[in-house]
């Protein structure tokens, strides 16, 4: 299939091809026809889909065709949980309507908010934003959405995770009841069946490529390893791979620093990002990563997702976690674009059950290995880390990771069909 059957203007083909796609991904193909048509869309994709394409090409075609006025009104807004991912699809979403007279913005916190006030006073088409600074500059009068048209929740199911969900609910009321709603998530728990049924109107589902054909492509294995020999396996298995590019996750964001350091000390230059840096150090930490000045990001699952980092040959799972579907999410970052990759995770005696669960999703073993000179522990406890800080033997502020394992470890993706 091309391109040219979904049924997208000429200005939104020239884009299309001058980013260099000849094909739909599996996920544009079904929700781009759907979307134009006027469904609300509830589309079961992750990062690396082509999720980004696959709602905002339609979005900018129906804005396109509909009258613009002179003082131009908020027409869509696209909402993401992380300030990461709103600057990535801004960035698809300024590429995508380079031949459209449409103009869009982003904003997000941790930034002066006066110069995204400043252009949204301009007038915009396109708002991406994250919930945070959208209430704040709502509150302030600075922005309407009394004449939104078309609502994306990319990410959903995140945005959920990170307790967005009184902030959504507010933005909700803020828009007109007629709109079109479309919701992206990699995942499909109770909660976000119950967003939806709140948010979307009748929705056809759609279903990118199921993530076990991701995973079977890609180079799975493990390493039993000691706690305390892991930044030391890492760093032997990156030297002696002279490995380039790698992403690193770690569980916490006091992991996650502590990795960097040590990697540092050997002489491979890593930068860190979480939740707890700056926005301009995060920025900077991702553009030297994908420049290939730092050849090593230590990321904590929350910070990455929706990191837009193609053909990323290694990842390596510092510590493996304890939602068995970002194991998933993780290790899809190797596969993209038809690339093959390899996932390393590294696997201490207290993550046994962790693995357990991860093994259970994936339906099969991963090949573990255990590497001379960087041996597991046989006295090492096999409880998890959140079972030992809970008996009081661990200090609860290095865990940042909210989410409870218990609740979530069941999360399973659901097939959802097609209707329609
Ligand atoms: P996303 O899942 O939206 O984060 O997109 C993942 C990556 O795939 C991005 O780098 C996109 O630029 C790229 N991409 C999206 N659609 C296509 C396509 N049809 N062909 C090739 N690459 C694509």
């Amino acid at each position: 299939m091309s391109f040219n059957s979904l049924g997208l203007s000429q200005a939104l083909l020239k884009a299309i091809s001058k980013k260099g796609y000849t094909t739909p991904s599996p996920i544009q193909e079904k929700a781009i026809p759907l979307i134009l048509e006027g469904y609300d869309v509830l589309a079961s994709a992750q990062t690396g889909t082509g999720k980004t394409a696959g709602f905002t090409l339609p979005l900018l075609h129906v804005l396109s065709e509909n009258p613009k006025e002179k003082f131009r009104p908020i027409r869509a807004l696209i909402l993401t949980p992380t300030r990461e991912l709103a600057a990535q699809v801004y960035a698809n979403v300024k590429e995508y309507s380079e031949f459209l007279d449409l103009r869009s913005a982003v904003i997000f916190g941790g930034v002066n908010q006066k110069p995204q006030a400043a252009t949204i006073r301009q007038g915009i088409d396109v708002l991406v934003a994250t919930p945070g600074r959208l209430l704040d500059l709502q509150n302030q009068g600075l922005l309407s959405l009394k004449r939104v048209e078309i609502l994306v929740l990319d990410e959903a199911d995140r945005m959920l995770d990170m307790g967005f969900l009184r902030d959504i609910e507010r933005i909700i009321k803020m828009m007109p009841t007629k709109r079109q709603n479309l919701m992206f998530s990699a995942t499909f728990s109770h909660d976000i069946k119950k967003l939806a049924q709140g948010i979307l109107r009748e929705p056809v589902m759609v279903e990118a490529t199921p993530e076990n054909s991701t995973v079977d492509a890609i180079n799975q294995k493990i390493y039993r390893v000691s706690k305390g020999k892991k930044s030391g396996l890492a760093i032997k298995l990156i030297s002696d791979g002279n490995w380039k590019q790698v992403l690193m996750f770690t569980r916490t964001k006091h992991g996650a620093n502590k990795l960097c350091k040590n990697l540092v000390s050997a002489n491979i230059s890593s930068a860190a990002i979480h939740g707890n840096k700056s926005q301009a150090a995060r920025t900077k930490a991702l553009a030297g990563f994908k420049s290939g000045d730092v050849r090593v990001l230590v990321a904590t699952d929350i910070a990455a997702r929706g990191l837009d980092i193609p053909l990323l040959p290694h990842v390596i799972n510092f510590e493996i976690p304890n939602i068995p579907e970002d194991y998933v999410h993780r290790i899809g970052r190797t596969g993209r674009a038809g690339a093959s990759g390899e996932a390393i995770s590294l696997v201490s005696a207290d993550e046994t059950s962790y693995l357990k669960d991860i093994e259970k999703l994936l339906g099969f073993r991963i090949e573990s290995d255990i590497m001379e000179g960087f041996e597991p522990d046989p006295n090492a406890p096999t409880e998890p880390e959140k079972r030992q800080q809970r008996q009081g033997r661990n200090s609860s502020k290095n865990h940042t990771n909210s989410r409870s394992s218990g609740g979530n470890n069941s999360r399973r993706r659901q097939n959802n069909k097609r209707r329609g």
